[in-house]
């Protein structure tokens, strides 16, 4: 809800300052607005180390025109700065839909970090947890990894068209098994999306899936509800009936042709489970009376909602408490190297006490080991999600697997008898 007695809450008379923000041409993955030089510097250092394209941007310059010349993924800003400050620069971005992500570093204290944070958010902005100055590599590591913010050799630069690949049938839905941890059992999967490209082979979803309010995200939408519910009658007929995931956007779940889609595809069919929408924490919160409204209506079509990425955004207690949700998916920025890292482990022990308080399903993603898997089995997670268990996989293969799954079970309780 917009404070009316706030003067920074975002007004809907504000003309939008138009830039474009053209992903393909990313200069610097994070830059650093800070107007004390010395730290700028060393935050800078810390970013490089870390192995991501940075820059320094004195706030004396126009700020607009250069992080619109740059177009950061992450734009890690101090709250004061010299003749400006934070709040006129958040209100500049949300202003021109800056689409990357803010990560506030201040040594005030923590409520105005958060207030300020607030504001970000109102204006539309993705805003990261806040950073305590003197902010140190680890912080600043822990919240690159919340920003999904791959080092600069991985992440791809190139963007694909959608509406190309969805016309010449390039887009594939690929299954990730989500597994019981109490019995070891596989009862869910989630759909994730891959466009295989004839010359580059197999292409991740941060390179082609566009803005949610295009028409071309609506079409895949459409194109993976449709698959995914095929898909579960394959996988029915081979006696797994699983419960399905697919993930979307609140923007998305508003538009009544999303509800259309379910109805054409996956509410035909019989003895299906609910079915569950990951909807990015970031996402939810941005419109919490939306969200909670849609939430509410999936419900009356079997559809529960997921907290996708929680812990990459900044949701309070109380909002979390208005929303019907039915699973809190830990961000896997939090689960990789939380067996080594104290202040990951309390994050995911801290996130599987959350989840029983809201009596909600607690899933963690991105196990990749053993020992990270331990500390979330001991956390008390209920479901897992990750390399550890299996990549995602086309529907051909992730029948395979879960064929010699069942044979493995036959042998087990064959030996048993
Ligand atoms: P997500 O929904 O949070 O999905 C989990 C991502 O983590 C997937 O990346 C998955 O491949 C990856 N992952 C799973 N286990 C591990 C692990 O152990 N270690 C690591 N490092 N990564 C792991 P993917 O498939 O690249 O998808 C990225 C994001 O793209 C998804 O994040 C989701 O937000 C979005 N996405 C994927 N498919 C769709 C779709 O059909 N529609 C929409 N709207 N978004 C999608
Ligand atoms: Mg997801
Ligand atoms: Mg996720």
């Amino acid at each position: 809800m917009v404070n009316p007695l706030d003067p920074y809450a975002a007004s809907t008379g504000d003309p939008v300052t138009t830039v474009i923000w053209d992903e393909s041409r990313r200069l610097n993955e994070v830059v650093v607005i800070d107007d004390d030089a010395p730290v700028r510097d060393t935050i800078v250092a810390m970013v490089k180390r870390l192995g991501h394209s940075t820059a320094g941007i004195d706030p004396a310059e126009d700020i607009l025109t250069v992080v619109a010349s740059i177009n950061p993924a992450v734009i890690v800003l101090d709250l004061s700065l010299g003749r400006r400050d934070a709040v006129q620069v958040l209100k500049d971005l949300g202003n021109a839909r800056y689409p990357g992500r803010i990560l506030l570093a201040s040594g005030r204290d923590a409520e105005t970090l958060a207030r300020v944070q607030a504001i970000g958010l109102r204006h539309g902005l993705q805003m990261l947890a806040p950073l305590n100055k003197p902010v140190t590599s680890r912080d600043i590591a822990a919240s690159l990894r919340g920003a999904q913010l791959q080092a600069s050799a991985e992440r791809p630069v190139v963007l694909f068209d959608l509406s190309e690949a969805l016309k010449k049938g390039w887009l594939e839905v690929w299954y990730q098994p989500k597994i019981t941890l109490q019995s070891r059992t596989m009862g869910a999967a989630e759909a994730l999306i891959r466009l295989r490209h004839p010359q580059m082979g197999i292409i991740p979803p941060a390179s082609f899936i566009p803005s949610s309010t295009t028409d071309a995200y609506e079409a895949m939408t459409a194109f993976v509800i449709e698959t995914v519910a095929r898909d579960w009658a394959v996988l029915k007929s081979h006696g797994w009936r699983l419960t399905m995931s697919i993930n979307a956007s609140i923007k998305m779940i508003e538009k009544p042709s999303f509800v259309e889609m379910i109805r054409e595809s996956w509410l035909r069919l019989p003895d299906r489970p609910r079915l569950i929408v990951e909807v990015t924490e970031d996402d939810l919160i941005v419109d919490m009376q939306t969200a909670e409204e849609m939430a509410t209506q999936l419900q009356l079509y079997d559809i529960d909602i997921s907290i996708d990425d929680f812990g990459s955004g900044y949701s309070s207690f109380a909002s979390l408490r208005d929303l019907p949700f039915s699973e809190l998916k830990l961000d896997k920025g939090f689960v990789l190297g939380c067996s080594t890292d104290p202040k990951l482990r309390a994050f995911v022990e801290t996130t599987a006490a959350l989840a029983r308080q809201f009596n909600v399903r607690s899933v963690a993603e991105g196990i990749e080991t053993a020992e990270d898997l331990s500390v979330v089995e001991a956390a008390g997670f209920d479901v897992g999600q990750g390399y550890y268990f299996a990549r995602p996989k086309p529907i051909g293969e992730f029948l395979d697997m879960l064929g010699k799954l069942k044979e493995r079970q036959h042998r087990k309780t064959a030996g048993a008898a």
